[in-house]
């Protein structure tokens, strides 16, 4: 059942419900069945066990019955997914049924089940009649959206039905919401039938851009030796799993590309994982200029239609290239050869929500299961991964050098801290100019660069206008009532927003606790960096690229269209910009504060903080132009800071080993984060305390180790209080951990509110 509820139920299927030749519902199947006082869609494992003889000969035993069956031509899990669902329940100490659901396109609302089922092709959109539209047709009652003009301009211009893919690709938005009330208030249909290539691609064969396949550069020697390698292993069709570590620029999509065009040649399907969506679209263009079509594009930011035709042409074999974020570790690829997972330290691939699995260990059981070949790809590697290496449970395959000879960057630390304090020496003149966002280092380097024609990257991983307030009676900080997060101001100061929930509301000029007088930090943000470079620099364009930016469908794309193009000259953003992409005409980046991860709460602080200056860093010089990088900051001697630098990886890690031996932190031991929410904070107290007395018993395993409770940092939904502990494990304990927190959840007065997440 798709609930937080431990266990399986048994139900009997009635022989109604059976196909020719079926003796029982087939594993993988959704029905409908009764479920407390509604009706839910399951998945059927298998057979149940017969009841128990004593309670059958009393007649107490009434199974209930299935009440209908989905019209899915195939069961939608296949049993090797069946098979990791188990698994990951296991590993991620969640109720299997919560995983099932994870691996199932959001099922169509009764009523349109069956045109499910009908989907051959892909789900494609018409224009309805007219004479329909006069009998049922649009009520003018609607107000049309620019989208939904859109969407019916081109419908209007298309003849016969059009994909909703290519609706979505040409007009790049995500049409899902837009799609389905069109068609309730009658303006279209929205259908499923095979489509010929030309509706599919108005070009058509005629078009050689689309047609020709791309031809692969000649390979440089350690990319010939790293794909030699994964050939190998994938024609030897067992389990094998590799580290590609390549500095920036180093040329791994070319790597992964020879390795999926190696497991095509084993006539089995790969598996290709960005850490976002945004960098899906890229790597999909790469893709199909590569490999033509049977490439099937899988991720949450698809809508509910386009995500189960994608579904479905994956679990039909007709896909044999899934290339998708997080969520398309779990698609139902047929044959599965090689999974690869691109950027693989990047923290997108943690599912935040139960179940709360993280795609590198869901593709490493996937990849063993089914005798493929896993490939983990970074010029950052985690120390998850960099362990394994070192211990011979991953290859380590290498890229030493950029592509064509190309440097590295240069790069310079720039020391804030003499700056600041000759900055701040007359604070009278100091507040009419605002804080000190850009060393004048970094605005001569930024002339220069725009100066000769180049672009430039500027990046503070901190969204908003910024600063915060704070009374200047009673000191409180003005926060979300509803999260317990400090406001952040936005649009020049104007709009005060939780990051937490996203609630906006103009800054108050008064304590909302005593009426005293607000006072408005410091602090800045992205918006107030945009606007120091857009002031140094009148002439030139200059675009900012975070989440407040990109929230509007398509303009994700649209920015880095126009940032490619050159249009744009400077792009100032958060870690969005640091992730994956190749622009061959930047050859600056600037980070405004290195260190602003550096204080967080989190023992991956160090890590994160290396990983994004070394990424960011290497956007630079990767064309024929060398790169530039500075790096203002508070703390020029941290490890994360200096290494990073140098792009010195190795040394990084050792210094962070060390540390995560020394202080008992991953990958030396496993720990798991469990989060007790109530009502009140002695009430989420009281359960924590009471949860930590079942785990650490006289004879549970003498490693496993509590810290806390303590109340939870970080938001907290309305009105519940979160207590927070962390248990450590030794690895070898850790099994025996998962099983005695399985079965913590299979008690309903401990599993209520609690939230248990392995590997944090
Ligand atoms: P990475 O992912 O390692 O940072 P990319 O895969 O983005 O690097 O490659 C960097 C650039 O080098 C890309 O523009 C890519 O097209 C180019 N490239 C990759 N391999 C070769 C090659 N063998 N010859 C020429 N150019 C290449
Ligand atoms: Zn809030």
């Amino acid at each position: 059942m798709p609930r937080p509820v431990p266990g399986t139920y048994t139900y009997e299927a009635p022989h109604a419900l059976l196909g020719p030749g079926e003796t029982t519902l087939p594993p993988g199947t959704r029905v409908r069945v009764p479920f407390g006082p509604g009706e839910l869609t399951g998945v059927v494992l298998g057979p149940g066990a017969p009841p128990p003889a004593e309670r059958e000969r009393q007649k107490k035993v009434v199974l209930k019955t299935v009440r209908s069956r989905f019209g899915d031509p195939l069961p939608p899990l296949p049993e090797d997914l069946l098979v990791l669902a188990r698994r990951l329940a296991e590993v991620t100490v969640c109720p299997l049924g919560l995983v099932l659901k994870a691996m199932l396109p959001a099922s169509a609302p009764p009523g349109r089940m069956l045109r499910t089922a009908l989907i051959t092709a892909e789900g494609s959109a018409r224009l309805r009649e007219p004479d329909n539209r006069m009998a049922s047709g649009p009520r003018g009652a609607l107000r049309l959206s620019e989208d939904d003009r859109r969407i019916l301009t081109l419908l209007a211009v298309s003849r016969g039905p059009v994909p909703l893919v290519r609706i979505r690709r040409e007009l790049e938005i995500s049409p899902g919401r837009s799609f389905a009330r069109l068609e309730r208030e009658g303006f279209l249909v929205i259908g499923a039938e095979r489509l010929t290539p030309e509706a599919a691609s108005p070009g058509g064969p005629a078009d050689p851009e689309d047609r020709a396949p791309s031809r692969p550069p000649t390979l440089t020697a350690p990319q010939r030796e790293a794909a030699g390698v994964l050939q190998e292993a994938l024609e030897a069709r067992a389990f094998g799993a590799f580290l590609l570590d390549g500095v920036t620029g180093s040329g791994k999509t070319e790597v992964y590309f020879q390795a999926i065009a190696a497991c095509l040649e084993t006539g089995r399907s790969a598996l290709l994982l960005v850490p976002e969506i945004a960098l899906a679209s890229q790597q999909e263009a790469l893709l199909r200029a590569r490999f033509g079509p049977g490439i099937a594009v899988f991720h949450s930011g698809l809508g509910a239609a386009e995500r189960r035709a994608a579904f479905w042409r994956i679990r039909r074999g007709e896909a044999r290239i899934v290339l998708g974020a997080r969520s398309a570790v779990l698609a139902p690829v047929q044959d599965l050869g090689l999974v690869i997972l691109d950027e693989e330290h990047d923290a997108a691939y943690k599912q935040d929500e139960a179940p709360r699995y993280h795609a590198r260990q869901a593709a490493w059981l996937r990849a063993r299961a089914a005798g493929a070949v896993m490939v983990l790809g970074s010029a950052t590697p985690s120390l998850e991964a960099a362990h394994a290496a070192e211990r011979n449970a991953l290859t380590r395959l290498r890229l030493p050098h950029r592509i064509a000879g190309r440097a590295l960057p240069e790069v310079e630390i720039v020391d804030m801290r003499p700056l600041l304090r000759a900055y701040y020496k007359d604070p009278a003149r100091n507040r009419a100019r605002g804080p000190l966002i850009l060393a004048p280092a970094l605005e001569g380097a930024l002339r220069d660069t725009v100066a000769a024609g180049r672009q430039a990257l500027v990046l503070l991983n901190r969204r908003g206008y910024g600063g915060r307030m704070g009374c200047l009676r009673c000191g409180e900080i003005i926060e979300c009532r509803r999260c317990g997060v400090a406001f952040t101001l936005h649009r020049r100061g104007s709009l005060a927003v939780c990051h937490a929930c996203g609630v906006g509301m103009a800054p108050p000029e008064e304590c909302p606790g005593c009426g005293g007088d607000v006072l408005r930090s410091e602090g800045f943000g992205t918006e107030r960096v945009e606007e120091a470079v857009s002031r140094l620099l009148p002439d030139v364009r200059v675009a900012r690229f975070d989440r407040d930016t990109t929230r509007a469908r398509g303009s994700h794309a649209r920015t880095l269209g126009a940032f490619r193009e050159g249009a744009i000259r400077v792009l100032v953003g958060t870690q969005m910009i640091a992730k994956g992409h190749d622009f061959p005409a930047v050859t600056l980046v600037g980070v405004v504060a290195a260190d602003g991860g550096l204080g967080a709460p989190d023992f991956r602080a160090a890590e994160r903080t290396f990983q994004l200056l070394t990424q960011v860093a290497g956007r630079a010089g990767r064309g024929e132009d060398p790169g530039r990088v500075l790096i203002q900051t508070m703390k020029p001697d941290h490890y994360a800071v200096t290494a990073a630098a140098r792009q010195d990886y190795p040394a990084f890690a050792a210094v962070e080993q060390e540390m995560r031996r020394r202080f008992r932190y991953p990958p030396f031991v496993r720990l798991t984060s469990l989060t007790v929410s109530a009502r009140s904070s002695s009430k989420a107290e009281e359960a924590a305390s009471a949860l930590a007395r079942k785990i650490v018993t006289p004879d549970a395993p003498e490693s496993i180790e509590i810290v806390g409770p303590a109340p939870a940092p970080g938001p907290r939904p309305e009105g519940f209080w979160r207590w927070q502990m962390l248990v450590r494990a030794a690895p070898a304990a850790h099994p025996a951990l998962r099983r005695r927190l399985g079965r913590l959840l299979e008690s309903p007065a401990l599993a209520r509110g609690l939230a248990i997440n392995d590997d944090p």
